[in-house]
């Protein structure tokens, strides 16, 4: 691929900017201790890494960023637009100003952005919260008067806690109160595999299992369970749900598939999803809810308050809800983090096409379903590449194991382990201090870690995107190696578990 000359928005001073008052965080030199990567895999064959590097402010530090399962780095065009946003801003749905009808303009049309990348039918079966986890918690008290006494949920154990603690609350801790008992079940995953047991999560549905939850893709283990396989058991329960289907709901947290992986939620017919922009290039603050449409115009929302009600449709003994999306907007939502995520996401088309091709970066123009998907599997396909070396590589680290799918088989772009002989939060600090962001701990994957007996219950993780090269992956492994001492290094036995 051809390289490209200039920054998407026109602005060069950025990568300057930070050059100057970078600092340079002591980086590990590039590994060659182990053999050549097969050449038959070409990791950026696709891409003009250089030039999408030269995107980002943080390159310029010398940072390895390896935590992007926990969040991603913003590119610099959102930093530019950003400020332009913020000129000339105004509250939406809430003045007669040029400012606050552009602004409100700029906010639906994001909503239609969202929409768009999922292929959702329209922008009515998008909500936006603060984050995947407040999106749970949304379905859950939405939910949570329609629970029978006697009904279950069931989850997984690969579940994040975002996916899990909201259903222990609303069975163990809310129900109870108002006298209903609902049972909480979770299927388990195979130890040494981490796939999703399809069988025991057969036996835990049954008709009264109102909603099944699941996530798209662990952000320990790298586990993608099969969705489709998952909808055929909760179509077969037969429970009544009060819109008169005969199946249980679907909740498909897809906070670590949205980013790396094609997300059609009519085709994989989910009935809610939820992901989060900050794990997808975009600034922290906004979290997506895809819901169906007619779930969403039954439910009751999550907030009430105002812009969620009808306009003048106010009174003492009657409130009527505004019309989707916004009857789920009470209050001021966050307006600029919209924008910035929905301009985001065209950014990463920009990103990955081929040059010369039209932008959507800034324009309004409609994003067919095509566009993303080769987007989404190109971005699949570096992240996959760079994960299966680092696979590849880390396997070589003696006292080493790794947990999830074995390689090969279909993972999301992480890679959790532990070495023997040494805490993991340990490991990650020494990592650091090569430059190299690794992230340990359970990473809010507690049922997952306890399963395995891992004591304390925690694990290293490396973790890619986009922005990613080769590079990164094999400084961060020679960075494992290095500290752990097994290339011959000095090792601080106060380190050492
Ligand atoms: N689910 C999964 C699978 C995650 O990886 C995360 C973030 N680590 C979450 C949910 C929660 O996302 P957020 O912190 O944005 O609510």
């Amino acid at each position: 691929m051809k390289a490209r000359a200039c920054s998407l928005d026109g602005h060069r001073d950025g990568g300057d900017t930070a050059k100057e008052s970078g600092t340079q965080m002591n980086p590990v030199n590039s590994a060659d201790r182990w053999s050549v990567y097969p050449p038959s895999v070409n990791l950026e064959s696709e891409f003009d890494i250089d030039w999408i590097r030269s995107q980002f402010d943080f390159v310029n530090t010398g940072r390895i960023v390896t935590n992007n399962a926990a969040s991603t780095q913003a590119p610099l065009p959102i930093l530019h637009l950003t400020r332009e946003v913020l000129r000339d801003y105004e509250n939406v749905h809430r003045g007669q100003s040029q400012a606050s009808q552009s602004t409100t303009m700029r906010f639906e049309l994001a909503y239609d952005t969202i929409a768009a990348w999922i292929n959702a039918p329209s922008r009515r079966n998008i909500v936006t919260y603060r984050n995947t986890t407040e999106a749970h918690n949304a379905v859950m008290y939405s939910l949570m008067t329609e629970f029978r006494d006697g009904d279950n949920v069931v989850t997984t154990m690969l579940e994040h806690n975002s996916n899990y603690v909201p259903w222990y609350a609303l069975t163990e801790e809310i129900l109870p109160r108002f006298g209903r008992r609902v049972e909480r079940r979770l299927a388990r995953f195979d130890p040494v595999t981490g796939a999703l047991d399809l069988h025991h999560l057969t036996s835990l549905v049954d008709e009264r299992t109102k909603l099944v939850c699941c996530t798209g893709a662990s952000n320990f283990l790298g586990t993608k369970p099969p969705l489709d396989i998952v909808r055929a058991i909760a179509d077969a329960s037969g429970y009544v749900q009060p819109t008169g289907e005969r199946r249980s709901l679907m909740l498909v947290d897809a906070a670590q598939l949205v980013p790396s992986t094609y997300t059609d939620v009519q085709a994989l017919d989910v009935d809610y999803l939820s992901f989060s922009f900050h794990k997808m290039l975009a600034p922290f603050g906004v979290g997506v809810l895809y819901g169906k449409e007619h779930l969403l115009d039954h439910s009751l929302p999550f907030l009430f308050g105002g812009d969620m009600i009808a306009e003048g449709q106010v009174s003492p003994d009657l409130v009527e809800y505004n019309e989707l999306p916004w009857k789920y907007a009470a209050g001021t939502p966050n307006i600029v983090g919209v924008v910035q995520s929905a301009q985001t996401l065209r950014l990463m088309i920009d990103l990955t096409a081929d040059p010369g091709e039209a932008s959507f970066f800034r324009s309004e123009r409609p994003i067919p379903a095509h566009v993303v998907r080769r987007s989404m599997e190109r971005i699949g396909r570096h992240t996959h590449g760079l994960t299966a070396r680092a696979l590849d590589r880390l396997s070589a680290v003696p006292g080493i194991t790794i947990y999830g799918p074995p390689i090969g088989v279909v993972r999301s772009p992480l890679v959790a382990f532990n070495v023997e002989g040494w805490n993991p939060l340990d490991l990650a600090t020494e990592l650091d201090s090569r430059g190299v962001e690794a992230r340990a701990g359970c990473h809010c994957a507690t049922l997952a870690h306890h399963s395995l007996g891992l004591d304390p219950p925690a694990s290293c993780r490396l973790s890619f995107a986009l922005y990613n090269s080769t590079d990164d992956v094999d400084r961060a492994c020679a960075a494992v190696l290095d500290a752990t001492g097994r290339d011959g290094g000095s090792v601080s036995r106060s380190l050492r578990l």
